[in-house]
């Protein structure tokens, strides 16, 4: 028999979910998700298992990964029992439960605990600038240094154990099966999903959904441009005009990119962006930042004037240390990589069957 968390809802709403007890279960909601099939009904049967404690039946489904949040069902629900965001919600706590530090946990339920994270590495550059510890130079090649260990740690202590523990609770736990062949099947899914979100696609089909796939798009590529041309690349010391073309490409389209998601959620133009969780602005904020900084650091160098205004680069550092070590594995980050694996997991399960 089901085990029923009767402290789930509670917990919920500490993830941000509002409102779903509502439910009446009429179906609604299921019915005018353009992403929901017979195959993945939702998001109604997820709102039925948030209302009746069925915490374990929660963790063991991809189905929270499976939407793309375009705000139909919470727009039609006639209880206004939010089932869009219950599903956001549900993304956050799924996130934590798959994080095996606990950290990521702590940081969705407590803005104080993301308050205190940052100010303790602001801190800590501070200190250590303070302290007259590194030469200009060392600074640059420490900051390059920094990035490419943030990079294999971050992955390999964090990330890594997190999605096997999201595969432990999402296929072997509810399936007990593991074909090797089934892997190698899916694999498509994954890369197409991850590079593309093309699913997203099929929530709605007007044109500002079109416009904001597209930025997403972008986003996503000029994202992985730019870490590879900072990080294999060294762009900040780079002096190949190619590599230095593309770094200024890459961090402008982040910025230009994000700057209008930050409008977006200000504004409150869609259903998706009437509900923001603290760690939604962080995202947002902070990719906006780290695109803005490091265009004005390269600038900077081109000009040789980074020694002069040399807080300029302390800043981006600032603003990079938080993200790799804070918003990258604790964060709204990890959403995209969890999505694409869901979608990945989802295709081995159908398979198996
Ligand atoms: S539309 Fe609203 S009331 Fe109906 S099942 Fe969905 S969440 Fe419940
Ligand atoms: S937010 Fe959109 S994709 Fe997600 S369940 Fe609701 S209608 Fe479906």
């Amino acid at each position: 028999m089901a085990k029923t968390d009767l402290k789930f809802g509670k917990k919920l709403k500490k993830y941000g979910a509002v409102d779903f007890n509502a439910c009446y279960n009429c179906g609604t909601c299921t019915a005018v998700c353009a992403l929901s099939n017979e195959k993945d009904s939702f998001p109604r049967e997820m709102v039925r298992y948030s209302v009746l404690g069925l915490s374990e039946d929660v963790k063991g489904s991809l189905k929270p990964w499976l939407c793309y949040y375009c705000g139909e069902c919470t727009a039609y629900c006639p209880q206004e029992a939010k089932p869009g965001e219950l599903m956001m919600s549900l993304r956050r706590y799924l996130t934590s439960h798959y994080d095996w530090t606990g950290l990521a946990g702590l940081l969705y339920r407590n803005l104080a605990a993301y308050l205190v994270a940052f100010t303790l590495i602001i801190g800590g550059i501070v200190g250590l600038y303070a302290s007259n510890t590194f030469q200009f130079e060392e600074w640059m090649h420490y900051g390059h240094l920094f990035e490419m260990l943030a990079i294999g740690g971050v992955f390999a202590v964090i990330i890594l154990p997190n999605i096997i523990r999201m595969w432990y609770s999402t296929v072997w736990k509810p399936t007990k099966k593991f074909k090797l062949k089934f892997y190698f099947k899916a694999i498509s899914e994954l890369l197409v999903h991850m590079f593309t979100q093309k699913r997203s696609l099929s929530c709605d089909s007007d044109t500002k959904n079109k416009i904001w796939w597209f930025e997403h798009f972008v986003l996503v590529l000029s994202y992985l441009a730019l870490l590879f041309t900072t990080v294999f690349l060294d762009w900040f010391s780079a002096t190949n005009t190619i590599v230095v073309v593309a770094g200024y490409v890459f961090s402008g389209a982040i910025f230009v990119v994000t700057t209008d998601f930050v409008i977006r959620r200000m504004r409150k133009r869609s259903e998706k962006s009437t509900f923001t969780h603290p760690s939604d602005w962080f995202f947002v904020i902070w990719l906006m930042l780290m695109g803005f900084s490091a265009f004005a650091v390269r600038l900077l160098v081109d000009f040789e004037m980074l020694q002069s205004t040399f807080w300029v680069f302390l800043i981006h550092i600032t603003v990079l240390v938080q993200w790799a070590l804070i918003i990258v594995p604790f964060g709204k980050w990890t959403h995209f990589l969890y999505r694409s694996f869901a979608m990945y997991f989802d295709k081995v399960n159908k398979l198996s069957k």
